[in-house]
């Protein structure tokens, strides 16, 4: 599979290094505004190659990217000192503006997995820029939320975390809805598991995870000022899920009709991802509390979108 990525960046690159140490593509083409940093990444990265995978990585201009079958765009500018959310947003979606043109003029048949923040709402500019239908123009969303939820769900149980089925829904941000209820380990509610496993799921713990979910990116960019290789693994895991035609479960954004009563809204559900972008919508039976967690979270995703210019 040829991969292209658009932003050479900290996520750019770490989806790159990602996918290319897994052998997940045999050719990534690396772009960014400042094309020396996506020549030195590209260097870089394909250096490690004889270590890892046969995978050529280069860097060039959008017409390097004809015949790829999948574009990630990780390109943004960052917040200045005294910019509002809302006018960031709208130099996010010029720059968007530029990048999806580009893409669509060179590679037209690609599919768009979205990385640059605020993800869902990028997502949403992003399929209306391409025209393209909403199933082709993937957010990573709550994909690395949910990774986190079960991480935490895991350790609480002493469960390895590839047998905890639970999913974070919504925005990737402050308004996400973890998805308490519908959570499993193999067939059995988590209540039930903590029952056998004797470990109780009281408030003090669910809370503590909750935090733990919610506010991880707070965290780590505190430490290190960014998060890069967890959405870059997450990122790789779709490409694999795409490029295998795997129909597997992964919970991504996508400019979805209805959700909770909102409509056409860019938001994370589960979803079935394979070669054609996502096949089918999986969402999950909510408690009445999840639900209306969630209808906030996509009238505040839906409102955001409205509000800016070029939506
Ligand atoms: P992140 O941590 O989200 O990856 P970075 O600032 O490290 O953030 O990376 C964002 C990248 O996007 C930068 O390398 C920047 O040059 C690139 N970029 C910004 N605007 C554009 C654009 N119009 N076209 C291509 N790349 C862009």
């Amino acid at each position: 599979m040829k991969i292209g990525i658009v932003g050479a960046g900290m996520v750019g690159s770490s989806a790159a290094y990602a996918t290319a140490m897994l052998g997940k593509a045999r050719h990534i083409v690396l772009v960014d505004l400042d094309p020396a940093l996506a020549r030195a990444q590209a260097e870089d990265i394909a250096h490690a190659m004889p270590f890892a995978a046969n995978c050529a990585v280069e860097s060039g201009e959008y017409a390097a990217l004809s015949g790829v079958d999948v574009v990630i765009i990780a390109a943004g500018v960052s917040q200045k000192p005294s910019e509002t959310r809302l006018d960031l947003l709208a130099r996010n979606a010029a720059v968007f503006r530029t990048v999806v043109g580009e893409i669509e003029r060179h590679a037209p048949a690609a599919l768009l997995l979205i990385a640059s923040n605020p993800v869902d709402i990028m997502t949403g500019i992003a399929t209306r820029l391409s025209g393209k239908p909403a199933g082709q123009v993937i957010g990573s969303g709550t994909i690395l939320d949910t990774a986190r939820f079960r991480h935490l769900l895991g350790e609480a149980l002493g469960v390895d975390p590839r047998s905890v089925h639970a999913y974070v829904l919504g925005e990737h941000g402050d308004s996400e809805v973890l998805a308490w209820s519908s959570a499993r380990v193999g067939a059995l509610s988590l209540a039930e598991v903590a029952a056998q496993v004797n470990r109780p799921l009281d408030a003090a713990i669910r809370a503590r995870i909750d935090t733990g979910v919610r506010r991880a990116a707070y965290t780590i960019i505190k430490g290190k000022g960014a998060t890069y290789y967890g959405i870059g693994a997450g990122l790789t895991r779709l490409i694999g899920a795409i490029g295998n035609d795997e129909a597997s479960v992964h919970s991504v954004s996508i400019l979805t009709p209805e959700v909770a009563g909102i409509s056409q809204v860019p938001l994370s559900l589960p979803r079935l991802i394979g070669a054609a972008g996502v096949l089918a919508d999986l969402p999950p039976e909510l408690s009445a509390e999840e639900t209306a967690a969630l209808r906030r979270s996509a009238k505040m995703l839906k409102d955001t979108l409205d509000a800016l210019p070029l939506a």
